[in-house]
């Protein structure tokens, strides 16, 4: 069933994500750490916002691009495989580019490879003339052919493309790749990579005119808050003024070490750290003077 066209004017803000799959977990973490919570319909197709005006709208991943394109969702978390494959789509159909990626948010990464069966030697895609190439991304795919300038038939399959060679129904395939488990199994090895993916959050092309406007902002706000302190550490200790330049020198890939007022000669010092700081760190740290060392997780930060 099509969705009816959504251009009333709302002041509530509908984020489409994936109801199940690879990017249906990620996504709803992510709005949660956003400070959203919803209540789930019986039918557990949609959630409405509890802690702010922001309701949930659970899909397939193929539907988010189009649910944007059509009005009816104001955002939504998609693959750029799937959002770049829908716009290639338009392109051609001769529409205008209805969405676009605002945020790239560092889960769902793969990437669109073209993989050949395992015994062929690869010597470059001119060897792709005249063949078969299986695929659930028959624009990516048919662009990407066009820049190298080569005449190969893109055979379209919904799923199991990793299949086809093996099947007759194609000499070749062009499909997503994380462990490149899938392909091993399927004795093809991936030789050209068309496309790196991760999770994105789409809108539409064009932006909105009403109070989604203030909500969007809000919400791309936090989601940068929270994108950039994922894997940053707050790193506490104390420390004698004569062993500053040796942990100065430890902590060289950190922020700028801080210094807090208070302490009788002692200084207590804190830090921004990206990644995890490990525990033969902290004892070099101490080592070269550092007492009462604590890693922090940040929670929540405004810039
Ligand atoms: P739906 O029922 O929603 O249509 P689906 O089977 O199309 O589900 P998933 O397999 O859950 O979707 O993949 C969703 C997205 O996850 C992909 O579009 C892609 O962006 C990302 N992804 C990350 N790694 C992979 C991978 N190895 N294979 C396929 N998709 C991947
Ligand atoms: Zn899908």
């Amino acid at each position: 069933m099509t969705p009816p066209l959504a251009t009333a004017p709302r002041d509530r803000l509908r984020i489409a994500i994936q109801k199940s799959g690879r990017l249906a977990e990620p996504a709803r973490s992510l709005l949660a750490a956003c400070g959203l919570s919803w209540r789930e319909s019986r039918d557990k197709l949609f959630c409405y916002g509890e802690s702010l005006p922001v309701d949930l709208l659970l899909v397939r991943d193929d539907d988010i691009p189009g649910l944007i394109a059509d009005g009816v969702c104001d955002l939504g978390v998609v693959g750029r495989n799937e959002l770049e494959e829908q716009a290639g789509e338009r392109a051609r159909n001769g529409l205008a580019p209805a969405y676009r990626a605002l945020r790239g948010l560092g889960f769902g990464q793969c990437r669109l490879m073209l993989a050949v069966p395992e015994e062929w030697e690869w010597t470059g895609p001119a060897q792709l003339q005249g063949l078969r190439i299986a695929t659930s991304y028959p624009a990516i795919l048919a662009g990407w052919l066009e820049r190298q300038g080569i005449d190969a038939q893109v055979v379209e399959l919904s799923g199991s493309v990793e299949i086809a060679p093996r099947l007759g129904t194609a000499d070749l395939i062009c499909d997503l790749v994380s462990s490149g488990g899938t392909l091993a199994a399927n004795h093809l090895k991936p030789v050209e990579n068309l496309l790196d993916s991760e999770a994105v959050l789409a809108g539409p092309a064009s932006g909105f005119d009403d109070a989604r406007v203030g909500l969007a902002q809000m919400l791309l706000r936090r989601v940068d808050g929270v994108l950039q302190l994922k894997d940053r550490k707050l790193l506490m200790f104390s420390a004698e003024r004569d062993s500053l330049p040796a942990l100065e020198r430890l902590l060289q890939d950190a922020g700028p070490l801080v210094q807090l007022p208070g302490g009788n000669g002692v200084l207590s010092l804190q830090t921004m750290c990206e990644g995890a700081v490990s525990w033969q760190q902290m004892e070099e740290l101490e080592r070269a003077g550092a007492r009462g060392l604590m890693v922090l997780a940040v929670e929540r930060s405004l810039a």
